[in-house]
């Protein structure tokens, strides 16, 4: 049965599928509004329901005036009004569904796999930097893992992924993969990018893999002959786990608009660098963020200390904030 979302205040009213979540039929429908994991974990997503009722994942229903509903999971079963925090006209996303294969893994860091992926000949996954693909495998379980290489070479895939303990994919999966195994990959998908060309210097906190989405920006920046400022902190436990440096080194020699600093939260005694978090060195460096746009990704907590530390010290606008909290995207994480 088809039912109808319409927007509170605006004059937005869009048809929704059955088994479709509000936030696919917003996007069907040819608006953007925020969201991240898609899994209904990290909250960018929340709308307020202000009439009709929703199912809500495997397990809750809603009905009636409902703050904070995780559009992603949220599926009508009846004609609903919501108010999102914001909603615009934006060019649908084409997204596309294949079998990517496997052709080479590397393990730079003792926790991280490099995985590199390329699509069947003659197939293309076109995204933009700081986007993310969704891996399908069995019992319809997924995971989202951002993609790490230049936009322009989208022929191929390459995921930077941290081995949890106990992980289904980052574990068990990754370790049985070899090369020429197919995946089911399904992308792009997430709004995590700069906001635009504009000149305002662009600082980039990241800790652990958060690295890769940043890295595809980065690349793209050089395609792009950029000269705007950018200004990369990445935080890791130890120097072995840093496991692009060489790279980011050479980067900021070449690029005079690039600055890189890597801090460390449980140094080697011969450390000279930046110790603690990645907030708090961004901070120090920058007291004043009031001109500047802030890019973050990884560790959630990460991400919710420097936003709530960058905008009360700092000056940051909530506006100037983008991020991409890596919440395990499980499919038994989904909350309400
Ligand atoms: C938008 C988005 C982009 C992402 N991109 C990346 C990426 O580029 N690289 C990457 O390494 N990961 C990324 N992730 C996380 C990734 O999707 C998986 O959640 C992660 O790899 C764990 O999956 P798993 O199957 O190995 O573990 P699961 O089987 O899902 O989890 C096993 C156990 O570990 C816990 N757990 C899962 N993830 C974490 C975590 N991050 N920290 C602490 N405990 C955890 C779970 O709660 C569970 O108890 C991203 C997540 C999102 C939402």
């Amino acid at each position: 049965m088809k039912f109808q979302i319409t927007v509170q205040g605006q004059e937005i009213a869009l048809p929704c599928e059955a088994g479709e979540s509000v936030l696919e039929a917003v996007e069907r429908a040819g608006f953007a509004v925020p969201y991240s994991c898609r899994k209904g974990v990290c909250a960018t997503c929340e709308c307020d329901l202000v009439g009709g009722s929703v199912a809500v994942g495997r397990r809750a229903t809603h009905e009636g005036a409902q703050p904070n509903l995780r559009i992603c999971v949220a599926t009508p079963t009846s004609d609903i009004v919501i108010a999102p925090r914001s909603i615009a006209r934006a060019t649908p996303q084409h997204r596309k569904r294949m079998t990517a294969s496997v052709y080479r893994i590397d393990r730079p860091a003792p926790d991280v796999s490099v995985l590199r992926l390329r699509l069947p000949i003659g197939r293309r996954l076109p995204f933009r930097a700081g986007q993310y693909v969704r891996v399908h495998f069995g019992d319809g379980q997924t995971r989202n893992y951002s993609l790490a290489n230049d936009p322009r070479d989208n022929g191929q895939l390459t995921l930077h992924i941290r081995h949890v303990p106990g992980g289904l994919f980052s574990g068990a999966l990754l370790a049985k993969l070899k090369p020429g195994d197919l995946l089911d990959v399904e992308g792009p998908f997430g709004q995590f990018a700069p906001a635009g060309p504009g000149d305002a210097p662009l600082l980039m906190l990241a800790t652990g893999t958060g690295y890769a989405p940043l890295r595809s920006v980065i690349s793209d920046l050089v395609q792009k002959r950029n000269r705007r400022r950018v200004h990369l902190f990445w935080g890791a436990r130890t120097t072995a786990d840093l496991y692009d440096e060489h790279s980011l080194q050479r980067l900021a020699q070449q690029n005079a608009w690039f600055r890189y600093t890597p801090v460390l939260t449980t140094p080697e005694a011969d450390w000279t660098g930046r110790t603690g978090f990645v907030q708090t060195a961004a901070l120090d460096q920058y007291p004043d963020c009031s001109g500047m746009e802030v890019l973050a990704c990884g560790n959630p907590s990460m991400i919710d200390q420097a936003r709530s530390l960058l905008q009360a010290r700092a000056g940051m606008s909530p506006h100037a904030f983008t991020a991409d909290a890596f919440v395990p995207s499980g499919d038994s994480n989904t909350t309400q």
